[in-house]
């Protein structure tokens, strides 16, 4: 508890740990039986180990979602659920919240700590924009309807701003309902040499490189931007759409950059809808269609698969019906492999942003509503709740006892 409390102090010097009550005793100990129930803590194996079986599981906090305090609760949950990964937007302060997050759940109990992978864009990019607007010049008639369809609640009319930029993760919904289109797009690339300087701090883990695919020249920039930055990592992901038959040429390519030095795994996240999986349903299919044919393609470079973009609840049930999930060869030919040794699973695990987010999100909403800011654990009511929602995400991929 002792770290948990001085590191949170960094986040926001007011906020302090409230004292154990009896019944948060109780609580905490629900918490410990349901991570030892589900086997969390004997889940021992390597987050590289995870992908080979193809049981990965990434935590997306967003790569522009800035806001501390919940990025530093969604990451405590997740650690306890089991995730491999938290991926975050690539910001000191940030980074400093998710690795705070992590050690706070770590005390609770001993779980296994997961990768820290920051994500960065080559060129303008989807997950790299913010929304804006003046709320002055909004019409008072204006009902509103911004602040109803923004998922990650960062549009307040009380706000002098607006949009609460370090919530903004730039999904977009909110750009085609205004009426008056008063909302601007901001778009922005992340410096490569301030990446390099994140990367080399020691408590990050793995970059993923946000592309569009279609300008080698840009990746290109980048990668050489980073320079032996990238030495130290475990894992260089790159994350692109679906871009038909330039898929698989466009991949090739961007091996070839990275190859001639590389100390690190790499991974291929397949951003099938992006930042849609909250939504429902049918965001999942397109990731699952770009990960059926990624998978069956011969000609790819070595490097895990790993679904994004539209994953939710319903993702694990898709990649079953395709026969993907942690199985060697694609159901329609079972000569086809992997370019990566066949003992690997063809997919090596799946990455859940906004629905991960939204179902714990509704469970941070309601204890910032009743306490504030607040550190999850120190209302452990709340953490049971956050975690049962999170271990219901992560536990069919892990084979949880409980899923
Ligand atoms: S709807 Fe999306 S883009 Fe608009 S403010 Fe909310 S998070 Fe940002
Ligand atoms: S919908 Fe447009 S005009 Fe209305 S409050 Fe939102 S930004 Fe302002």
């Amino acid at each position: 508890m002792a770290l948990s409390f001085s590191c949170y102090a960094s986040l926001n010097p007011q906020l302090q740990h409230k004292p154990i009550t009896q019944s948060n005793k109780k609580c905490l100990e629900k918490v410990k039986n349901l991570v030892r129930a589900n086997g969390v803590c004997l889940n021992t194996s390597s987050p590289h180990e995870s992908l080979q079986k193809g049981n990965w599981v990434k935590l997306i906090c967003g790569a522009s979602f800035e806001d501390v305090v919940d990025i530093r609760n969604l990451s405590l949950v997740y650690t306890l659920a089991g995730v491999d990964c938290i991926d975050c937007a690539a910001d000191g302060a940030v980074i400093n919240a998710v690795n705070e997050g992590i050690e706070a759940a770590r005390a609770i109990t001993p779980v296994r700590r997961p990768w820290v992978m920051i994500s960065v864009n080559d060129h303008e990019d989807l997950h790299f924009r913010k929304a804006q607007f003046d709320p002055n010049e909004c019409p008072l008639d204006c009902s509103r309807p911004c602040e109803n369809v923004c998922p990650a609640n960062a549009i307040s009319m009380n706000d002098t701003h607006g949009v609460l930029t370090e919530r903004c993760y730039g999904c977009g919904r909110c750009f085609p309902v205004c009426p008056y289109d008063k909302i601007m797009e901001i778009t922005y690339i992340r410096d490569a040499a301030a990446t390099a300087e994140l990367l080399k701090r020691g408590d990050v883990d793995a970059v993923e490189i946000h592309t569009s695919g279609r300008h080698i020249s840009f990746f290109k920039e980048l990668w050489d931007g980073l320079g032996d930055s990238v030495d130290c990592l475990k894992l260089v992901a790159v994350s692109l759409p679906d871009i038909g038959d330039s898929t698989i040429p466009a991949i090739n390519m961007m091996y070839s950059v990275m190859e001639g030095n590389m100390s690190f795994f790499n991974l291929w996240q397949l951003d099938g809808r992006p930042m849609s999986g909250d939504i429902g349903r049918g965001a999942t299919r397109e990731a699952i269609a770009f990960a059926v044919r990624i998978a069956a393609a011969k000609d790819k470079p070595p490097g895990f698969l790993q679904l994004a973009g539209g994953t939710n609840a319903h993702t694990v049930d898709g990649l079953k019906k395709h026969r993907l999930f942690q199985t060697t060869t694609t159901s329609k030919d079972k000569n086809v492999h992997s370019s990566s040794p066949s003992s690997n699973a063809l997919i090596g695990g799946v990455a859940y942003g906004g629905y991960a987010r939204k179902i714990v999100g509704r469970t941070l909403n309601s204890m910032q509503a009743l306490h504030g800011h607040a550190c999850i654990e120190d209302h452990p009511e709340h953490l049971v709740m956050a975690l049962t929602d999170a271990l219901a995400l992560v536990g069919p991929i892990k084979c949880y006892p409980s899923s």
